[in-house]
């Protein structure tokens, strides 16, 4: 029996037989829906135990995700008709002891963010022609642009494409299910279309998370008041994964690289950081 839990602890995961194997996505509805990439662990529905406040996003036809209604953490991702539910890696420690093992639509993955070692590649038309249902058109070509994973939250950045940093801390991990990849703005340089539905859980005394109340797809992570890593009110870090064009920003940095699940890594020479760097840099004014 392997034990999980969302980041705000209101949903818990018990379950058996859970995957060894991790698989990862970039289909449009996956990387919106955890901010960066899918990310799932086969476990049979029938040995997995899920209380709390689930909220269910019939993604597709034949397809759909839950998420906590009061943290907008990552669950799962099911076919509706079959008896394997994905469970996010991110809900468990150690994503369960589980590996990456193979990659889906890797020619929609950004150049900048590569998993070392490589697993498995599987490109769009190959996994397409293995698959009685696809999820996900192509996505829209604009690097400024946003939204969630149903539409129903649409944003716009102003300036120019900044550069990448990924966290791995508990919070970031369960919130996500896998990783969080973010780029840098200000609160208003982010325009917002309309009024949606979001839910706005407040991760830590200053700052909360954001994330769309119908489907469940990461947004942001807003500094309201001020955080431990040296944020100031009106800072965002806005999720890769929501934006239509991931590409044309560098990785800089992985922070929390000590809290980082065992059965995967990323290329790169960019910074790469302990709880305790990260922290101790913060203390004395370094960089965030
Ligand atoms: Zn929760
Ligand atoms: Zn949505
Ligand atoms: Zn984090």
């Amino acid at each position: 029996m392997t034990e999980g839990r969302c980041a705000c602890g209101a949903v818990t995961v018990r379950a058996t037989g859970i995957s060894r194997q991790m698989s990862a996505c970039w289909c449009q509805p996956c990387r919106r829906f955890q901010g960066l990439v899918g990310m799932g662990l086969d476990t049979p529905a029938d040995q997995c135990t899920i209380t709390g406040p689930v909220r269910v996003w019939r993604s597709s036809d034949f397809a759909e995700r839950g998420f906590c209604g009061t943290c907008g953490s990552s669950i799962w991702f099911r076919d509706i008709a079959g008896d394997i539910i994905e469970l996010c890696p991110g809900l468990f420690h150690n994503a369960a002891g589980a590996t990456l093992h193979h990659e889906n639509f890797v020619e929609r993955r950004p150049d900048a963010i590569r998993f070392d070692p490589q697993p498995q590649q599987i490109s769009g038309a190959a996994y397409a022609a293995g698959a009685l249902v696809i999820e996900g058109s192509a996505p829209p070509r604009d690097r400024m642009a946003g939204g969630c994973a149903c539409g129903a939250v649409r944003f716009r950045l102003v300036g120019a494409p900044g550069a990448c940093g990924m966290c791995h801390c508990d919070t970031c991990r369960r919130w996500t299910g896998g990783v969080n990849c973010y780029t840098g703005a200000r609160l208003e340089d982010l325009t917002i279309e309309g009024e949606p539905e979001l839910i706005r859980w407040a991760s830590s005394p200053g700052a909360r998370r954001v994330s769309c109340a119908n489907c469940g797809g990461k947004l942001w992570y807003e500094v309201v008041t001020g955080d431990e890593t040296g944020g100031t009110a009106g800072d965002v870090e806005i999720a890769l994964g929501t934006l239509d064009d991931m590409g044309g920003r560098p990785l800089l940095s992985e922070s929390y690289v000590d809290q980082r699940p065992a059965g995967y890594a990323f290329a790169g020479d960019h910074r790469r950081r302990t709880r305790a760097e990260v922290l101790a840099e913060s203390a004395t004014g370094g960089q965030p």
